[in-house]
This record gives C-alpha cells, structure tokens and sequence, in this order.
C-alpha cells in the first residue's frame, strides 16, 4: 500500500492521517508533542466549527465528543455605539442573534488532537514524536510516496512562498486574547440557547464568546480580538493567567459592559487556559521544494492562514483534509507529482478563497452598505438567518455582502421595496 508521511498533528493532520489510515494507506504521522502534552498544555484556538466542517468529521466517524459538547445554535452580533464607551458606559446600536441550519461545536483541541492522536496509535498508525526540521523531510520525501506539511503556522511554513497576490497584509491585524472559562452566565435575550456571540466595538476591535467542551467539561471562552496599537491591545508580556483574566474583563466592563454582567463570577478552567499572540494572515504557494529536489504539499495553515475574526481555520483545516484525501484516494497509483499537488491545493482554494476574501473584509473599517445589512438583520429576521449561516458557506457572502448594489438588491428582495 502507498505510504503517506503526515508532518503535524493538528485539525488538518490528523484528520487526514485518521481518514487516510481508514482507507487502508501506510501512514506515519509525526508530532512535535505526545498527546498527553497536548491535553496538559495551553489551549490553542477557539476552533468553533459549523455544520460542514462537522460532517466531514461525521463521515469519517470522528465524532468522538459531539454528545458532550454544547450545541451552538445561534450567531449574535452586538455593535457599540462608536465612541460611546468614552467616558462610557458603552452602549449598544444593533443587537440581535440569528439561527444557524445545523449546530455548531467547540471542542478544545487539546482535547480533541490528544484523543484523536491517541486513535491513530490504537488503529496501528505509525506516531513518531519529533519535531520535523526541512532536512528531515529531505530524506523522508524519497522513502514516502507523498509527504503532506500540516505543520500550522510553525517554522516549516518558510518552505512555502507567500503568494503577494492572495496576501493583502504583510502585518498582524488583530492582537489576540484568549480566556477559558468556567461559571459564565447565559444571554439574558436566549437563556434557552447557546449561541457565539460577536461583539464589535468600531475602532477598537472585537469580543467574541462562545461555549466549548475543554478538559474539565463544559466552559465558555473570552476572546478578544484588538487593533493593534489599540486599547485592547494589552496582553504582550503578561505571564501571569489571572492577570490575563482580569485584564480580560476589565475590557469588557469598559468596552462590552452587556456581556461583562454575564462574567463576574467567570474564574480560569485551568492555569494552561489562556493564550496571547498575533500573525500575519498569509497565503502560501501550496508546494514546498526540498534542497534535495523532493516536493512537499502544504495543507490548511501552512498555505491558508486567515486571522481567526470570522472564526474558520479549524472549519478551512477540515474542508482542506477531506479535499485532499479525495483528491489522493481517486489518483489511485499514479504519482504525486507537481502537477497533481497543484490541482490538489486548487480543488481546496475553490472554497477556501472565499474564507479569505470575507476574512480579510471583516478586518477592515466596514463600509456603509455593510453596516446597513448588519442593521437590518436587527428588523429583519430572514437577514439575520442568512447572515449567519454564511459562517457554514462563506461564498454565500458572494450574493450579497461585498458590492453596495447586490446588498440593496438583497434587501429589497426581503423586504419587498
Ligand atoms: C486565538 C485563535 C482562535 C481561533 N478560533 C477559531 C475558531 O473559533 N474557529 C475556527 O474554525 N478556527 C479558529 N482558529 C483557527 C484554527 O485554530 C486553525 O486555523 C486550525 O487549528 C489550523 O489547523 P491546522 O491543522 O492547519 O494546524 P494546527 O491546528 O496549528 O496544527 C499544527 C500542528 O503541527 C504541530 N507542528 C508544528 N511544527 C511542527 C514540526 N516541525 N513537526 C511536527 N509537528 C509540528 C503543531 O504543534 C500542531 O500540533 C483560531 C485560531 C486562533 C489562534
């Protein structure tokens, strides 16, 4: 059977490594931390995936920790009055929570990577624990028939270019902050149901809220997303969780006081729960070419690396792994060459173009047209639906976000005008 080496053992790799292994291929999978490393060490993402991102994980019966984790079934949006929390309080202008089709479900990756890790080892598959540098795969892409790079947004990434054309920013755009917490109260607008709640402050930056099953069970997460240079933009340097923890909510107080009611009893789910950084969001020419001559394939955030605003690296990692175990199961015995990586990573920048585009528009300043659509979604509850649901399909956005004509065509079409 054809032997495949997967290098990095996130969303992207292990579920293609798990997927590959089920159709019968030789698989290696290399780490740089053992599972239980994983579970014990600091939480990584937010990694709220929507309905299609969960059925690929569906189909390949992966589902480990769908019955246990919270079912999200809305998406709120919440926007400040500009300004408005200078002196504050900060008041809210829009405010309202649409229904998604299919639930969305947080599962903390140290939870899942770990448990999946673990799978991959019971079923037979072959785990080496190392830390994979550029010579190492030298070697391993002539004794492979194919070596996939699920590294993430480590330092293999300098094997692939960066396509200029598809990378607008050569900066990080937000500075971001996580806490995980326990003891979170629910909206007082949907006591009855779970939803991510998205809270914009214009000129500041975002806080985002979720619920998601972690180590120790159900808890919710704080993220804020900062302009750099902003006043969110704080949590450089501090060491210290219940710091960050009440830096946290000191934001939310000033910036967010609707949500900050909700939080005052909020206390850390363990010292590992928080976690601070930026990066540049960059795409990436999808294959890697060794000093040796040998090619590797980059998948998810090595060649597709958004800024986590609209919540969709973990759902592009797992729309990416079963593109590619397609396109490598139906090549059959015929090579991985060049040509076939490049249709491979084409297949996948059909969708993941589209994540990109909308991304990349969240982070800017939003023009008046889309301002209005957020509005009218607040009057107009077929707006809000199809709003977000665009989180499931963002090449929905297509329709009806990006030109101030196809924005007011939509609307008029809702509202009959
Ligand atoms: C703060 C934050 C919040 C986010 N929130 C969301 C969200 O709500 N929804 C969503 O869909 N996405 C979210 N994302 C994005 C999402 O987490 C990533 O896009 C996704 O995890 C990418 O999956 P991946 O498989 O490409 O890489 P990763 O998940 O990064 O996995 C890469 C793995 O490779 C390992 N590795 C690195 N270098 C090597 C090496 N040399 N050798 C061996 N192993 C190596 C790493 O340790 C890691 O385990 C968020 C990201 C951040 C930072």
């Amino acid at each position: 059977m054809r032997k495949i080496l997967v290098v990095g053992a996130g969303q992207s790799g292990l579920q293609l490594a798990l997927g590959l292994q089920s159709h019968g291929y030789e698989v290696t999978l290399m780490s740089n931390r053992t599972a239980d490393e994983i579970r014990t060490g600091r939480v990584m993402s937010t990694q709220c995936m929507f309905d299609t991102a969960l059925q690929h994980e569906r189909d390949l019966q992966l589902n480990f920790w769908e019955s246990q984790a919270p079912k999200i079934e809305g998406v709120g949006i919440s926007v400040a009055v500009p300004g408005s929390f200078d002196p504050g309080p900060s008041q809210r202008a829009i405010d309202w929570v649409g229904k998604l089709d299919g639930y969305a479900q947080s599962v903390d990756q140290r939870v899942k990577m770990a448990g999946w890790m673990e799978t991959f080892a019971q079923r037979g598959g072959q785990l080496v624990i190392h830390g994979a540098a550029v010579s190492d795969l030298d070697y391993f892409s002539r004794t492979y028939d194919l070596v996939l790079v699920s590294a993430g947004k480590g330092e293999l990434v300098s094997m692939f270019g960066r396509d200029a054309s598809r990378s607008p920013y050569s900066e990080p755009q937000r500075a971001l902050a996580v806490s995980y917490v326990h003891g979170l109260g629910p909206r007082p607008e949907h006591p009855d149901f779970d939803a991510v709640r998205c809270n914009l402050v214009p000129g500041v930056g975002e806080l985002f809220i979720m619920p998601t099953l972690t180590t120790s069970g159900r808890a919710d997460i704080l993220f804020w997303e900062g302009i750099p240079g902003g006043p969110l933009d704080v949590f450089n340097g501090v060491k210290d969780p219940a710091e960050h923890l009440s830096l946290t909510l000191e934001l939310m107080e000033r910036f967010t006081p609707w949500e900050y009611a909700r939080a005052t009893k909020v206390e850390l789910t363990d010292a590992q729960g928080t976690l601070a950084g930026r990066y540049a969001p960059t795409i990436r020419n999808p294959i890697g070419r060794l000093p040796g001559g040998g090619l590797v394939l980059g998948v998810a955030d090595v060649v597709v690396a958004n800024d986590p605003i609209t919540g969709q690296g973990s759902n592009s990692a797992a729309k990416c792994a079963a593109a590619y175990l397609a396109s490598i199961v139906e090549q059959g015995d015929k090579p991985f060459d060049e040509e076939w990586m490049q249709v491979t990573f084409d297949r996948y920048w059909e969708t993941a173009q589209h994540v990109t585009k909308w991304t990349n528009a969240m982070l800017g300043v939003p023009p008046e047209h889309v301002l209005n659509l957020i509005g009218a979604a607040g009057q107009l509850p077929p707006v809000a639906h199809r709003f977000v649901n665009g989180f499931d399909n963002p090449a929905d956005f297509e329709n009806f976000f990006y030109e101030p004509e196809k924005t007011e065509a939509y609307l008029a079409s809702v509202t009959g005008a």
